[in-house]
């Protein structure tokens, strides 16, 4: 039985990959997408939860945690990220399945190649398509496809995309890694002595049969002969291809995952910036599970409207205030909440509905009316409290305070 290789290794983790990426919008956990950041909203949709833009904190969580965990990882695992699940390797990688696929199909080098570019194309296609899946509802996307009711901005994204990842496939490849990146520039200053590295094994050297298997399977166009160098992606071509020409003679690889720079083996111990990047990066994570799963699933604000600054209506000495209520309801399944008003003797709230239905993860902007007798107000401004009660789960109650103002007796010569 064939040995199970790294390259083998490496496809598993690309199906892992991408099935858990093209899924991840078209599962749906509470009726929403497992993960997508919906533009038309400005909403994040995460397995379950749903994180307004007001909710601006989060995502600066979330960038933490990405830029500390790519930390961590760099420590400990090199540019292991880069040979093994980067998209951009990933996607390499299938591309140059796609072309050898197309050369079973056909022999002659005109239509091999017209065949292999047309596959990528729609390969790119479908790529892209999923890329805008995580901006824009996939459902709803498809059912535009299939009526051709598509949105100028969805098309002309989904055409961009397409392009982009199309040259990216035909003309850069892996060549990206050592150009353009810029993770690959900053990744080696996070390199310790046992980072797990690639390395030529240099008291063997006098074993290497200078067969160049390994340089000629490179992604990167590299020789790991010379050492570790920025473009090495870790993928580990160059040990299959070694162990592949070695094997016959029962020898091993000269090529073989090592620590540190120098490909010589790692120190043991404790390793301070691990510990310190785990713990910050455990912390965040915590933080940031018990922010999304135990945060207040509807918020609320109180605006006095300006415009209408005050008003004397109807009985003499009765004043009105007007105000726009903005009400957020951020899960995923219909709120109906009671508001009141307190603050102001006698105060009377005059709202077109109350309770207030609001569908699940949806808002609600509503005008309302505030009406006090002037005898009950000592102050010219008096802050007034809304109170917003959740009637599904009573212990959800937002309390919001707007000014309540009344005009000075001489003003406009109103008489209250
Ligand atoms: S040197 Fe080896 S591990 Fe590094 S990119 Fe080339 S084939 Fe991959
Ligand atoms: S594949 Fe192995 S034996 Fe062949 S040139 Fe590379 S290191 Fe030497």
């Amino acid at each position: 039985m064939g040995r199970f290789t790294f390259r083998a290794w490496r496809r598993v983790a690309a199906w892992t990959q991408a099935v858990l990426i093209l899924g991840l919008p078209f599962v749906r956990v509470g009726g929403e997408s497992a993960l997508r950041f919906d533009v038309p909203t400005l909403k994040l949709y995460f397995f379950g939860s749903v994180v307004w833009i007001s909710e601006a904190y989060f995502f600066l969580l979330v960038l933490l945690l990405f830029a500390i965990g790519v930390m961590l990882f760099t420590v400990l695992y090199g540019r292991i990220w880069c040979g093994w699940m980067c998209p951009q390797t990933v996607l390499s990688d299938y591309s140059r399945s796609i072309e050898r696929i197309a050369a079973w199909f056909t022999g002659h080098r005109f239509l091999r190649t017209a065949f292999s570019q047309g596959l990528l194309a729609v390969f790119s296609t479908l790529v892209a398509f999923d890329l805008v899946a995580f901006f824009v509802s996939p459902y709803d996307l498809l059912a535009d496809v299939r009526s051709r009711s598509i949105g100028p901005w969805t098309f002309w994204s989904w055409i961009f995309f397409s392009s982009l990842i199309y040259l990216n496939l035909v003309f850069v490849r892996q060549r990206f890694c050592a150009s353009i990146c810029p993770y690959a520039r900053f990744q080696s200053a996070f390199f310790d002595q046992d980072t797990l590295t690639i390395a030529f094994d240099a008291s063997r050297a006098g074993e290497c049969m200078g067969c160049e298997a390994c340089v000629r399977t490179c992604p990167a166009e590299i020789d790991i002969r010379q050492g570790l160098q920025v473009e090495c992606i870790n993928c580990a071509a160059c040990i299959d291809a070694c162990s592949h020409q070695r094997d016959r003679y029962g020898k091993g690889s000269l090529v073989y995952y090592a620590k540190g720079k120098g490909g010589h083996d790692g120190q043991a111990g404790t390793r301070p910036r691990v510990v310190w990047l785990s713990l910050l990066l455990s912390v965040i994570a915590v933080l940031f599970l018990y922010q999304i799963y135990s945060r207040m699933p509807v918020d609320f604000w109180v605006i006095r409207d300006e415009r209408q600054s005050y008003h004397q209506i109807g009985v003499r000495g009765n004043i009105l205030n007007a105000y726009s209520l903005l009400i957020e309801n951020r899960s995923l399944t219909p709120g109906i909440y009671q508001l009141s008003i307190s603050g102001i003797k006698d105060a009377e709230l005059v709202i077109s509905q109350n309770p207030v239905r609001i569908p699940p993860n949806s808002s609600a902007r509503l005008p309302v009316y505030v009406f006090a007798k002037r005898q009950n107000l000592s102050e010219r401004m008096t802050r007034i409290r809304f109170t917003l009660t959740d009637t599904v789960s009573s212990e959800i109650r937002i309390d919001q305070e707007a000014p309540f103002i009344y005009p000075e007796r001489s003003d406009k010569g109103v008489d209250i």
